[in-house]
């Protein structure tokens, strides 16, 4: 097996990552309930020095992170309940951060949470971290902090396959869209489709249900997530137009923890082809290019 070392260096913090040469794409689950933790994209190989960061500070008085995450989404947060396993680009994201932190998928408690409670969350302590499609914005930047952004997506269209009125975004008026509670494009279809009607739910897979049900006309969210839901169902449902909206990802953290946002920061950007390994075991494997974005100071 191919072995390479990676030092990442933010500030007061080291950490080293060693590379498990996983050219199968079998990528590591991380989860503490009930997924085997073999084939990992990544493992720590060194002791972590990270100085001033309370979370982190609370991760190892505890001897484990908190993590929240979605887990009704394929491809990026996803829980199979069958066999407990959790999948997909977020949960490897989710694991690389903790590994790199020291702490390996024994260590890890995940928390599945909806995107209207995610903020709370984080703000009360319930988690030390968030990955699970959060774009960042200044509204949500009043409570907490952004790592990243680590994946860009836009704003997309789940239609029933044998639809032929909905094309794109233009083609809303007079229909029911469905997103999630305290999402951001349930929000711009509130904002500016006047003519469109919304229905929501807590999560996608809600909405997913409704529109196979024909109660609704489309799932409206990130075309990320859409693309799961369509190879889901690749009969039923199919995505339609092009993204409305630029979604920056970022991992949710409590505010002011500047000496964890810049060690995640330092380690998406130093990391090397992890990303790149991560991204082509789990949303990928659709066949999908994009590339890393550019780490920015939010
Ligand atoms: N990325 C959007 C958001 O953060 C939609 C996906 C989600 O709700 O997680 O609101």
């Amino acid at each position: 097996m191919r072995k390479r070392l990676m030092f990442i260096t933010a500030g007061v913090a080291a950490a080293a990552l060693a590379l498990s040469g996983c050219s199968g794409g079998d990528a590591g689950t991380g989860s503490t309930d009930g997924a085997s933790d073999g084939g990992a994209l990544f493992e720590v190989a060194t002791d972590v020095q990270l100085e001033g960061s309370p979370t982190y500070d609370a991760m190892v008085k505890a001897d484990k992170v908190r993590i929240g995450v979605k887990e009704d989404q394929p491809g990026l947060g996803y829980l199979d309940a069958a066999t407990g396993e959790r999948s997909g680009f977020d949960v490897e994201m989710a694991t690389w951060i903790a590994a790199s932190l020291g702490f390996d998928a024994d260590k890890i408690e995940f928390k599945a949470i909806p995107s209207a409670n995610r903020e709370s969350a984080i703000v009360n302590g319930d988690i030390d971290y968030y990955v699970g499609t959060y774009s960042i914005t200044d509204k949500r930047k009043e409570q907490i902090d952004f790592a990243g952004p680590y994946f860009e997506t836009g704003q997309g269209l789940l239609v029933a396959a044998d639809n032929d009125d909905i094309k794109g975004e233009d083609d809303l008026a007079g229909k029911t869209v469905c997103s999630a509670t305290g999402s951001t494009p349930i929000q711009n279809i509130k904002d500016n489709f006047p003519d469109t009607k919304t229905e929501e739910f807590d999560t996608y897979s809600q909405c997913v249900e409704a529109l196979n049900d024909g109660k609704v006309d489309a799932v409206t969210t990130d075309q990320a997530i859409l693309i799961g839901y369509a190879a889901q169902f690749p009969d039923d449902l199919k995505v339609v137009g092009e993204p409305f909206s630029t979604e920056l990802y970022g991992i949710g953290l409590p505010k002011g923890d500047d000496a964890l946002r810049h060690f995640i920061n330092t380690m998406f950007t130093n990391g090397g082809d992890t990303w790149t390994k991560i991204y082509d075991a789990t949303l990928g494997a659709s066949g999908t290019k994009v590339t890393q974005p550019a780490v920015d100071d939010y």
